[in-house]
């Protein structure tokens, strides 16, 4: 959602887009949810987390073409960069199902860094809830 407000707000593309990859990186550093412990990455539920978040994402798609018809595209394909750098996670993610292997460790640099500036807890729920409820009001006031 906090793609999809950049994509809303800031007009030009070549600025939104880079812009929203980077937003990611900020908000990965902030307080989230996360529980490794109990939802490791080759668990059913973490498959359903993932199944959870792309069915919102494709609502937020639809709910941006129905509010904004003439400015929807840059604002979902902000939200799609937003969302980006977690793709760095899918040859991690196939290793866990397939190997049952669930580190972390990566020879790349970005996703080191990636992994580095994680602050993950399980009790940092409530700031997930008080991020998407800001931003559902600041996307309904701006589309
Ligand atoms: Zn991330």
């Amino acid at each position: 959602m906090t793609g999809a407000l950049i994509g809303l707000t800031v007009s030009s593309p070549v600025i939104a887009l880079p812009l929203a990859v980077a937003s990611h990186f900020v908000l990965d550093s902030i307080p989230h949810y996360a529980d490794d412990e109990r939802v490791p990455i080759n668990s059913k539920i973490f498959a359903i987390e993932l199944a959870v978040d792309a069915l919102l994402c494709g609502l937020l798609v639809l709910a941006l073409m129905a509010r904004t018809p003439d400015n929807w595209f840059v604002p979902s394909l902000a939200a799609l960069a937003a969302a980006s750098p977690d793709f760095m996670s899918i040859a991690r993610y196939l290793r866990g199902i397939r190997r049952g292997d669930t580190s972390k460790d990566s020879k790349y640099t970005i996703r080191q860094f990636h992994t580095r500036i994680q602050n993950e807890s399980p009790k940092a729920w409530p700031v997930e809830v008080i991020w998407a409820l800001g931003c559902i009001v600041l996307l309904a006031r701006a589309t």
